[in-house]
């Protein structure tokens, strides 16, 4: 799914819900559809700035996120530092997983096919109707990765 096709397919699920349509809403449609992985509202916040779009409030981005997010176009991406990232929903060709680095709050996609096929299986065996998948590894990144030795904790 091409980022322009993803941000047309949001924009009609955001019209069959009944809201009206609205500039800001689609500069953070846009911005979010041109993401490889999730983004902080401060982030959106910033590129919506550099992009000349001064206009939309802080607030008016973290109402447009919890919308997006009820309607199911987001995710959200805990990154266990009291900092939500979001991320445009994904098909399931499409889609990744995430590593979280505990201390300094980086995410990084992955994907792996293997792991796909794994879910695929459980999810036709568990008693549940399986709509959608999300995985997240914890740890320390290369740059915080504890010394050899010293405990890790949690
Ligand atoms: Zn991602
Ligand atoms: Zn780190």
């Amino acid at each position: 799914v091409t980022a322009s096709a993803w941000v047309d397919w949001a924009q009609a699920q955001v019209a069959a819900s009944g809201r009206k349509r609205g500039g800001a809403r689609h500069a953070v449609l846009e911005l979010l559809g041109a993401q490889t992985c999730a983004v902080s509202a401060l982030e959106i916040e910033d590129a919506l700035r550099q992009r000349g779009r001064r206009e939309v409030s802080r607030a008016s981005i973290y109402r447009i996120l919890d919308e997006l997010e009820r309607l199911r176009l987001l995710q959200r991406v805990q990154t266990g530092q009291a900092m939500v990232r979001y991320e445009r929903v994904r098909d399931s060709r499409d889609h990744h997983h995430h590593l979280v680095c505990d201390r300094c709050g980086l995410v990084m996609p992955f994907s792996d096919a293997g792991l796909e096929r794994a879910i695929d299986r459980l999810s036709a065996e568990v008693p549940l109707t399986v709509s959608g998948h999300e995985i997240v590894l914890r740890g320390a990144c290369r740059d915080c990765r504890p010394a050899a030795g010293a405990p890790t904790g949690s």
